[in-house]
């Protein structure tokens, strides 16, 4: 069906030099030149996932400020990166700093690798300044309080091809975010806390646009869908996944895997006509519909929808985000959840899902289609997709809402094959160890009051996310091979003294 992840290439990050005219035309032509150079390198990079374009050499304070109002006004522009390649005095930045709305990054680099030992003469120096050019920039952004990811080196070296692509793909994701409407197909599960949250501050901080539907009018998209719609989709599913033989078009129970059809049919269609790229569902809200969505919602994550279950949007915009961010990387992004443990001294591991509804874009096996019985909901049994996630390296990542504004938390884990099958349980699911081993993670975890629900990616990696909560202004605490949970705890304590201080009045 139709993936709606974006081709990355369609997005533009503009690549601003910075100068002056002290310098003269001959000079300010060669700066023109190298820092188109280092623009096309960046561009011809096959990392970087944008479209990368240079634009001419900025010089006065009016230039920098309507570049920044173009940047801000163009859509498919998802940040800057700048570079000052000689001394541009910084009090020229502060009307364009202060108006850009979109990610930057201050790329700290020069045109040559080494000193030109046998060469360099004063005509040299004061063509190459960078290194104190960008310093007086530096100077500027953190005075003015401007939000940036700083890389250091030259083009050259793949690291920093590698720190400006992920800066880029994060850059995406929060592009993605901004433009997000989600659909709630009925309420958050009752009584449950971590998955309610302030809706209005979402669209402030996030720019998602989070609204509930009756979960009938979604019935009524599905009950629309045509019998040769119905009759394609299923003949798609029998191409693409190993469909259990009860299933097939004369078994006993092809009827309700024409019913899981409907009901992709349907989502697809109300979601498209809606323009949304998440969703929420409920199984305590199911209305008309007579089996929880699991299929369709395996197959819509899979497709680069965001999606959360009991109605947890926020869980759903991460979703969303990261299977932006992943974009033409292998791997992919799935709502989970910490299951149930194998406590075992020394092999702690977590074993993660959620019943039904985990994208098969975790594994790269065939899934089994089948059908079994759900304990919760009270409806007909679901069609599922049945798999393993590959094992290698993820990340799980939960939103909390703190009551006065919102949380990340990170836990860099590995996905580890099953110790031994495990037939009785046909779902989506994934086992992992999480760094740095389960008791300091899940203690950790607890400490920040990290949701249950997470996006597990195995698309991209934590720095990532990193660089996506720079540009959301949001905290983000990280569990990963370093963290110990006595500088956790004292970082959870001073993160919370630091945002209050940072919202101001
Ligand atoms: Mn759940």
């Amino acid at each position: 069906m139709t993936s709606i992840i974006p081709d990355l290439k369609s997005y533009e990050v503009w690549f601003l030099t910075g100068s002056q005219d002290l310098y003269g035309e001959e000079t300010l032509k060669q700066v023109a030149e190298q820092s188109q150079e280092v623009a096309r390198a960046l561009g011809g990079a096959s990392d970087i996932p944008v479209t990368i374009v240079w634009k001419p050499v900025l010089k006065s304070s009016d230039a920098i400020r309507r570049l920044a109002l173009e940047v801000n006004a163009a859509d498919n522009v998802i940040g800057v990166i700048a570079w000052m390649h000689t001394f541009s005095p910084a009090k020229m930045w502060i009307a364009g700093l202060d108006a850009l709305r979109k990610p930057l990054l201050h790329l700290h680099t020069q045109a040559n690798v080494e000193l030109p030992w046998g060469e360099i003469d004063f005509d040299f120096m004061n063509l190459n300044q960078a290194a104190h050019g960008d310093r007086e920039f530096g100077y500027i952004q953190t005075r003015l309080g401007i939000a940036r990811k700083t890389v250091v080196g030259h083009v050259s070296n793949p690291v920093v091809v590698a720190s400006v692509a992920t800066w880029a793909r994060a850059a995406a994701g929060w592009s993605a975010s901004r433009n997000l409407k989600l659909a709630r197909f009925g309420d958050n599960m009752r009584y449950v806390a971590v998955t309610e949250g302030d809706k209005t501050e979402a669209e402030l901080r996030f720019g998602v646009q989070v609204n509930t539907w009756g979960v009938n009018d979604l019935a009524e998209a599905v009950h629309a869908a045509s019998a040769d719609d119905i009759d394609t989709l299923v003949d798609e599913y029998a191409a693409t996944y190993s469909v259990v033989p009860e299933l097939l078009k004369d078994g006993a129970r092809h009827d309700s895997l024409r019913y899981g059809a409907a009901i992709e049919l349907g989502l697809r269609s109300f979601l498209e006509a809606g323009g949304f790229s998440a969703f929420t569902t409920s199984f305590e809200d199911l209305g008309a519909l007579r089996q929880l969505p699991g299929l369709a919602v395996q197959r819509l994550m899979a497709d680069g929808y965001g999606f959360g279950a009991e109605g947890d949007w926020k869980t759903a915009i991460l979703v969303r985000v990261a299977n932006v961010m992943g974009a033409g990387l292998p791997g992919g992004a799935s709502l989970m959840e910490d299951y149930t443990y194998h406590l075992t001294p020394g092999e702690e591991k977590i074993l993660g899902a959620h019943m039904l509804e985990v994208s098969p874009s975790l594994s790269t096996a065939k899934p089994s289609l089948e059908i079994h019985p759900l304990g919760i909901g009270g409806k007909e049994d679901p069609v599922r997709l049945v798999f393993t996630a590959d094992p290698g390296p993820a990340v799980v990542v939960a939103m909390s809402d703190m009551r006065d504004r919102f949380r990340l938390v990170a836990n860099v884990v590995e996905n580890v094959p099953l110790d031994a099958p495990m037939p009785r349980l046909p779902i989506g699911m994934a086992l992992w160890k999480p760094a740095p081993d389960l008791a300091t993670s899940a203690a950790a975890w607890l400490t920040a009051g990290a949701a249950h629900h997470t996006v597990m990616t195995t698309a991209v990696g934590i720095d990532v996310f990193r660089d996506f909560a720079e540009m959301a202004g949001t905290e983000l605490l990280v569990i990963d091979e370093t963290t110990t949970l006595r500088e956790f705890q004292k970082e959870v304590r001073w993160n919370a003294a630091y945002y209050r201080l940072a919202q101001g009045m």
